[in-house]
């Protein structure tokens, strides 16, 4: 699942997951366990989450790798912000050529720089992995988890500034990425503007469309 930070990454890759029977694996979450439970992954990585850059390529990369060698990864797996660099996706693709695998289907969750700001600086997250927005997504009572009535919270790097230095990231190091899955033919690139409903609605007619062209499904 690719695209800028806050333009759906998370939420779209639980509903494919979901839907899809395989593990969800998000970079960005690893990295926030890691820091929770204060290891040396997390005391590295929070150097550079903290001021809204990306996290180097080789712990990146070699936590990526742990956790696709793990059993339950063994079917498939939805990545969602992950590659996020030119070297990043190389390295995956060598991974994945290792076990005669490869990446079926790349999403680009497209969305406005205005919107990218926006999002993130009314973002609130709960840590079952809900994300809500103050004014547009409100959860039903202000600060509850619909889900499961847990606390949000702000993520520390959803502030204004750090919001900046994360797009330029994304536009400097990551978008690079789509022309690579596009030059491939296997990127779908899906409006993300819409109602999170919506987005999802589109994100599974294309997955499904790519099944039945494999005949999956
Ligand atoms: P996310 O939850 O995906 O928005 O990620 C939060 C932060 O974790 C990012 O702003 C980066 O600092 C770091 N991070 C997550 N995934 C990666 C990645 N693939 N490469 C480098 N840094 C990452």
């Amino acid at each position: 699942m690719l695209g800028a930070p806050a333009s759906g990454k998370g939420t779209q890759s639980v509903v494919v997951a979901q839907k899809l029977g395989v593990p969800h694996i998000s970079t960005g979450d690893i990295f926030r366990w890691n820091i929770a439970n204060n290891t040396p992954i997390g005391t590295e990585a929070k150097k550079y989450i903290d001021k809204g850059m990306l996290v180097p390529d080789e712990l990146t990369i070699q936590i990526l790798k742990d956790r696709i060698e793990m059993e339950d990864c063994k079917d498939g797996f939805v990545l969602d912000g992950f590659p996020r660099t030119i070297n990043q996706q190389e390295s995956l693709d060598s991974m994945l050529a290792e076990c005669k695998k490869s990446i079926d289907m790349a999403i680009n969750l497209a969305v406005t720089d205005n919107e990218v700001i926006r999002r993130i600086s009314g973002r609130r997250m709960c840590k079952c992995g809900k994300a809500y927005h103050i004014v547009t997504y409100p959860p039903k009572t202000a600060g509850i988890c619909d889900l499961c009535n847990g606390e949000l919270y702000t993520r520390k790097d959803d502030t204004v500034e750090v919001a900046n230095t994360r797009l330029e990231a994304y536009k400097l190091q990551s978008e690079p990425i789509i022309a690579v899955y596009r030059e491939k033919g296997i990127l779908v690139d899906i409006d993300g503007h819409k109602p999170q409903d919506e987005v999802s609605e589109d994100v599974l007619n294309e997955i499904e469309k790519y099944s039945s062209k494999q005949g999956v499904v």
